[in-house]
């Protein structure tokens, strides 16, 4: 009688060592899970992205003199980051887009060592609207999702999201956006002119702010011939001389093109939008807005936002832009950034595209489904098929 009831106590103990060993192996696999799809990817994918080549060799100076790395500047950009706010995002939401963005740029920043990195507009998503309180609980997040190092530099310019469309921006949501990344227009780093423009407030409708806006353009412009000329002219004399470089502009809105029929690449605008036309001053900024921009700064290169694709557009004689795709999964199952090697005379791109969400979501389906059998076969639920398999071989076998 004693004997038997020992026995039964040991296979009880037996079975609950199994199912603790089982359980511990349950555990350890839902947390590598979790470890190659919440963070290892992030690694995984970015190595594979570089920093490109210069076509002339370490970007040869005006007079083909050859230059030192140290003047080649590395800038990383990206679009329409959209941080949920208070009034639209549900938390899960918020927590899931932010920890993948937070990812994406930790390991950007770890892995391709950029020295400057631009944010083309639509940081937030409620800039437009937001309390106070709400704006500075955004602003708080946005410092933690992208910190830096001090020797990275971070510049954003003002999108519709930030500051609201030409017909809700007023001067309190520019000045709040502006205190958080900077007034700065115009700013010249390793010889090379960098315009910050607020696409939003070139509406072209002479209100307060677009004039302003304009005013303060032409005033870049003007800056920008004067380091244009050999010779200092007479009304050059009194500024500050910049480096003699076409500039790149940046800004969130991009210039003046009917649609996206001409944008190719698999993170273009989908067919069925591809044809559709854009609204002037809405989806892009008027003709006539355009123009203005391409005459008076004479950019070598453009960057923009907004469209959430991307599409590369020459305009005129050698002045691409470039739309940057959202950085957010929100808005693509395959955001990217562009990485840029740039020289005052000189410049070469590249795209640098984060995980797919659907190659995590399929990561995780498939995990979970071999979670489950290997957790039912051992209760037997699953064992029927396993069996039936068993037998269908075995007759096989002995015909
Ligand atoms: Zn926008």
């Amino acid at each position: 009688m004693a004997s038997s009831r020992l026995g039964a106590r040991g296979q009880c103990l037996r079975l609950l060592k199994t199912r603790g060993f089982l359980l511990l192996k349950l555990l350890a696999a839902i947390l590598a899970v979790l470890l190659f799809c919440e963070f290892l990817i992030y690694y995984l994918v970015i190595f594979r992205c570089s920093w490109p080549e210069l076509k002339t060799p370490e970007g040869a100076g005006a007079l083909g003199a050859p230059k030192a790395p140290e003047h080649v500047l590395r800038a990383m950009f990206l679009a329409d980051t959209h941080l949920l706010g208070a009034v639209r995002g549900h938390w899960l939401d918020k927590l899931r887009r932010e920890w993948q963005m937070e990812r994406a740029f930790q390991t950007a920043l770890w892995l391709l060592q950029p020295e400057v990195v631009f944010i083309l507009g639509d940081v937030f998503d409620e800039g437009k609207w937001s309390s106070p309180e709400a704006w500075a609980d955004d602003v708080g997040r946005f410092w933690k999702v992208f910190r830096h190092p001090p020797h990275v530099q971070l510049r954003a310019v003002a999108g519709n999201h930030d500051i609201g469309f030409h017909y809700q921006m007023d001067t309190y949501r520019i000045k709040r956006f502006e205190k958080v990344f900077s007034s700065e227009r115009l700013f010249s780093w390793k010889g090379i002119n960098f315009v910050m423009v607020n696409s939003v407030a070139l509406e072209g409708d002479g209100c307060d702010i677009c004039s302003r806006a304009e005013a303060e353009l032409l005033e870049i412009s003007h800056w920008l011939n004067c380091s244009r000329e050999e010779h200092c002219p007479r009304g050059c004399r009194d500024r500050q001389r910049l480096p003699a470089s076409a500039p790149i502009l940046l800004q969130h809105f991009p210039l003046y093109r009917r649609n996206d029929a001409n944008c190719s690449g698999e993170d273009a605008a989908p067919p069925d939008e591809k044809y559709t036309l854009f609204k002037e001053r809405y989806d892009v900024l008027s003709q006539e807005v355009s123009q203005k921009l391409l005459w008076w700064l004479r950019p070598r290169l453009i960057l923009s936002g907004h469209t959430h694709s991307a599409c590369e557009v020459q305009h005129g004689a050698g002045i691409l832009e470039v739309s940057v795709p959202s950085f957010s999964w929100r808005n693509r199952n395959n955001p990217s950034f562009i990485m840029g090697r740039i020289t005052p005379m000189d410049y070469a791109l590249a795209k640098c595209y984060l995980p797919r969400e659907d190659m995590v979501l399929t990561t995780y389906c498939v995990a979970a489904g071999c979670l489950m059998l290997i957790t039912l076969i051992p209760t037997g639920l699953v064992s029927a098929p396993f069996h039936f398999g068993r037998r269908v071989l075995r007759k096989f076998k002995t015909m």
